[in-house]
């Protein structure tokens, strides 16, 4: 069997014990190590599961480019999917995880993976997660939604007509991946000043920043692991 393992946001606590324990019981953890221009960055996602007693010889770190063109995520995807395949084919007693940031099910490229992990046949399970916005939402405290109230999730990009629809709805808005709207966020926070702004970066982990105050947001550069959330009250 081929486990989907949601991680959560970042914060060790925030895992499942579901998680955990089939983290525990699995023979290789795909885990992704960022790489950019800067460089190889660390796995926020091994040094995490190292802190909750995985063992080192578990982990199978891939290389997973961050960049906006989405070609070499791809590729590294297609290289999990083969090798996580070939393993389960070689020893079909071994436990196999995929780890997946907040949850596996949630614009997440547990997805594609997936795709191509079952079209070769083999069987996979999902063990759901903390998503990053519900946890943005309870390090601000109160409810993302109450009542009456619908949430409308953008994933950064969108078309002009979308964006206009969500500003002037009532709805809450979460927005993610902030570093690929930016320019967007910080016209639509002076043109909707009625709409309160909460702003997030890497929520859970040691560099975590969270603002409501839209002089801060205006000035901030987002990067890619941002949410933004914007409530009508
Ligand atoms: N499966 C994830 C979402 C993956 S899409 C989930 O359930 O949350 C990637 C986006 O998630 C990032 O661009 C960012 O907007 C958001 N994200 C994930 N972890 C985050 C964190 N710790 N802090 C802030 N945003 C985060």
């Amino acid at each position: 069997m081929i486990y989907f393992v949601s991680l959560g946001p970042g914060d060790p606590e925030l895992i499942t014990l579901k998680a955990l324990r089939t983290l525990r019981e699995a023979d290789y953890i795909y885990t992704p190590v960022p790489v950019s221009r800067k460089g190889r960055h660390t796995s926020k996602a091994a040094e995490m599961m190292l802190s909750l007693g995985i063992r080192e010889e578990q982990i199978q770190l891939y290389d997973l480019p961050m960049s906006k063109d989405r070609d070499g995520a791809l590729e590294a995807y297609d290289l999990v999917a083969r090798t996580a395949t070939q393993k389960q084919q070689d020893e079909p007693n071994a436990r196999i995880a995929i780890v997946a940031e907040g949850d596996c099910g949630f614009y997440s490229s547990s997805a594609y993976i997936g795709e191509q992990i079952e079209q070769a046949g083999l069987a996979t399970e999902q063990i759901c997660g903390v998503p990053a916005f519900i946890a943005c939402n309870g390090r601000l405290g109160g409810q993302l939604v109450q009542l009456e109230e619908q949430c409308t999730v953008i994933p950064g990009e969108a078309t002009e007509e979308e964006w206009t629809r969500a500003w002037q709805s009532t709805h809450t808005i979460v927005v993610m991946k902030g570093s690929l709207c930016e320019a967007e966020i910080k016209s639509a926070i002076t043109r909707y000043p009625d709409r309160k702004w909460h702003y997030f970066e890497f929520v859970g982990m040691p560099k975590e920043y969270i603002t409501s105050q839209t002089s801060d947001i205006l000035e901030r550069e987002f990067p890619y692991f941002s949410i933004i959330i914007s409530k009508c009250r």
